[in-house]
């Protein structure tokens, strides 16, 4: 490459998450000579994958994948993880409001106006997505404005009533792990357009919680990782530093074996944007680069698992899937292993509820959760054989989750400085990505439209 000094690599990718890995795969499947530094002791990132023993597990983190996901999907079948679909047989469960509804199809019995309302709500919401572009929403018509307020402004605007603005405020909990006082309305309508509507979004059966992994989840991780040349991936290794400059990139850090250094024509960050900034760079990044983690904050989201001898609640015709506004499991699942030898029920408590579990001690974490699961399937719920919890916001290299979401103000900030590279750096991380951004489809699109770049200047 013309300019360049001498390196130990084409390109260096920081962070192992899907879209790292799958920088790093496309970087080695051209040719080049990459490495991925990473700074836990396991590949995943935000997705992580639990052995319960017999042929069971739990996704502590990212789980489904939908039709529209091509390319995780593609990703699975490369690394021959097979998919099954999510259990979808019976009635889904709607307890609003203190009254506990069940029902069958995609309609709640919630009365004849507030069914209306819903439908008017999400009529709305898919027309306004589908006026932004997610690879530019900052030039969509109304942009600046939208980006002023949030999703709590723009529901009272419209004068949405209690009942949709509160099923959709549990919905974005889950979603975004966020509140929707707290979330950019551009930002939303983004997010809607870049996973292919509001139906792909948040559809169990067609959507995006379609299937799951066969072993979980993090199997394609290590399959992706498993394909890249020995020694390439280096774990227990975090980037403190990267330093650019005439010709080559320098990374530091300190791992397990003291402080290393690694050179590289080029570097891929693939983090989660927020987490750039514990990152020093030499030169300081422009305004417009570190833009893309500044403005921008995790969500809160934590995942509690609790494990039964069977799925009773299938006998009882429940699917397992619940919204609920009367425990902090504000989303449940069912997420047993496919030949349903032990029953496994997920909820998800996302924004203020991830914060009241926060602030409660582990015994009144499992009552209040366990007490919701209760209220929905009957008192066998409430004492079950297993029981796991991840607080992703506890987790040092991640922060938070499900994503980075954006405050009002911060995208029409940050614009492309998001994943413009800057010099010789280039960023990746599911954020970045214009299509199925938040989910690991979008991380792995982001990965490889870094290596294409990376591979631009290479191959020149
Ligand atoms: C609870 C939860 C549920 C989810 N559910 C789904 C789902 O069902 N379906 C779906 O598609 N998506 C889901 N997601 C989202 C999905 O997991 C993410 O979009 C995806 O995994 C992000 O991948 P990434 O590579 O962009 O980032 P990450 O996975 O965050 O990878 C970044 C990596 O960088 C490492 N790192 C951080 N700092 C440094 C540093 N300084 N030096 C070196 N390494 C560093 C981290 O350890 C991490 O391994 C969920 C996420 C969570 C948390």
């Amino acid at each position: 490459m013309a300019g360049d000094i001498s390196t130990d690599y084409d390109a260096v990718v920081v962070g192992a998450g899907f879209s790292g890995l799958a920088a790093a795969l496309s970087l080695h499947d051209a040719g080049a000579k990459v490495a991925v530094v990473e700074a836990r002791d396991r590949v995943g990132g935000r997705v992580e994958t639990h052995d319960l023993g017999g042929g069971a597990w739990i996704d502590l983190g990212g789980t489904w994948a939908g039709p529209m996901q091509e390319r995780v999907l593609a990703m699975a079948r490369r690394f021959d993880v097979g998919l099954f679909e999510q259990y979808a047989e019976g009635k889904n469960v709607l307890d609003l409001g203190g009254k506990l509804r069940p029902y069958s199809g995609t309609i709640p019995r919630v009365g004849l106006g507030p069914l209306l309302d819903m439908g008017r709500l999400q009529l709305s919401l898919g027309r306004a997505a589908k006026r932004v572009d997610p690879d530019q929403p900052w030039n969509a018509p109304n942009a600046e404005y939208l980006d002023a307020i949030t999703l709590a402004d723009w529901l009272r605007n419209h004068h949405y009533g209690e009942v949709a603005t509160a099923l959709l405020a549990i919905a974005g909990r889950t979603t975004w792990g966020a509140e929707p006082r707290e979330i950019s309305m551009l930002y939303v309508l983004s997010y809607i357009a870049s996973s292919g509507g509001l139906a792909a979004l948040l559809d169990t059966e067609g959507g995006n919680q379609h299937w799951r992994f066969q072993g979980g989840a993090a199997r394609v991780a290590e399959g992706m990782a498993a394909a890249l040349p020995d020694g390439s991936v280096r774990l227990e290794q975090p980037v403190d530093s990267i330093t650019t400059e005439a010709g080559a990139v320098t990374l530091t850090g300190q791992g397990s074996d003291g402080t290393w250094e690694l050179r590289a024509s080029r570097v891929i960050v693939a983090l989660p944007s927020p987490l750039r900034s514990r990152i020093t760079f030499n030169p300081s990044l422009s305004p417009t680069a570190a833009a893309g983690s500044s403005g921008w904050r995790m969500g809160n989201l934590t995942k509690c698992f609790a494990i039964y001898d069977e799925p009773f609640w299938r006998k009882d015709g429940f699917t397992g899937e619940a919204l609920t506004d009367a425990a902090p499991n504000g989303l449940t699942f069912d997420v047993s292993p496919p030949d349903a030898s032990c029953g496994i029920l997920v909820g998800f408590a996302g924004g203020d509820d991830a914060r009241t579990l926060e602030s409660t001690d582990a015994a009144g974490r499992r009552e209040l959760v366990l007490g919701g699961f209760a209220r929905l399937y009957g008192e066998r719920a409430a004492k079950p054989e297993g029981w796991v919890e991840r607080a992703w916001a506890a987790q040092e290299w991640s922060a938070g989750g499900p994503v980075a979401v954006a405050p009002p103000g911060a995208l029409m900030f940050s614009q492309n400085g998001l994943r413009e590279p800057a010099d010789r750096i280039h960023w990746a991380g599911t954020e970045t990505s214009a299509l199925r951004a938040g989910f690991i489809d979008g991380a792995i699109r982001s990965g490889e439209r870094a290596a294409a770049e990376v591979l631009a200047f290479t191959q020149s």
